[in-house]
């Protein structure tokens, strides 16, 4: 499914990702835990065409895609602040990458639909997204990634930095919608027990990399 070969970053002559290797099945979730300042940021943006790789090779289902731009890769991403754009509403959030595919508006209407259903918040597609709350932002970051239908999902960090309750509700749910989906994806965490729960597989991200 997706298979990094042998990846090699360097900044400013500092190694960061050193003949990383990591091979992740259709369908399996794989948490990703290292210290701070390993690499897991920059090895899922290499793995989403946001960092080019100085050496190494990135295949998803048999294709190699390791210089193929982002837009083209269908990966999806979560970051930890939900980067969500400010100046559009929920529903246009979602519909976003969507609209620059260039689909009709009524599939669009009906996936955005879809989407919030399946993060169980149909009924804020027209907030304005400084309005929700960490949750319900969080809540459609996931909804905007998942619209898309991306081969595999990047999560970096999605529930650090949330309250312990909302962590709880939040870590169920979305181990029950990426399982329900089949969705294959790579959900970066520093949380040894959020990993654990969430993963089919826990990996150490410096036991990826050979010397
Ligand atoms: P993690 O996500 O595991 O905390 P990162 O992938 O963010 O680690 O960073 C790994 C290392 O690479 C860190 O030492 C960080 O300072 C460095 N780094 C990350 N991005 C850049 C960049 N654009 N330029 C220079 N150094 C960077
Ligand atoms: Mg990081």
């Amino acid at each position: 499914m997706l298979d990094c070969r042998n990846l090699v970053v360097t900044y400013e002559s500092t190694p960061v990702l050193q003949n990383l290797s990591i091979y992740i099945d259709a369908g399996e979730i794989v948490a990703l835990i290292g210290p701070s300042g390993s690499g897991k940021t920059t090895l899922l943006r290499c793995i989403a065409g946001l960092e080019v790789v100085d050496s190494g090779t990135i295949h998803l289902n048999g294709e190699e895609i390791t210089t193929r731009s982002a837009n083209l890769r269908r990966i999806g991403l979560v970051f930890q602040d939900n980067q969500l754009f400010p100046h559009l509403n929920v529903a246009r959030n979602i519909s976003y990458s969507l609209k620059i595919q260039g689909m009709k508006q009524k599939l669009i209407d009906e996936k955005v639909t879809e989407a919030l259903e399946l993060v169980g918040l149909t009924h804020l597609s027209q907030r304005e997204v400084f309005k929700l709350s960490g949750g319900e932002a969080k809540r459609i970051a996931v909804a905007r990634a998942l619209v898309a239908q991306p081969k595999v999902l990047l999560l970096d960090e999605p529930l650090s930095g949330l309250d312990k309750e909302l962590h709880a509700r939040l870590l169920d749910d979305l181990g029950n919608l990426l399982r329900l989906r089949g969705t294959t994806a790579v959900h970066v965490t520093h949380d040894q027990h959020e990993a654990n729960a969430i993963a089919d597989r826990v990996l150490d991200i410096r036991n990826l990399m050979s010397f």
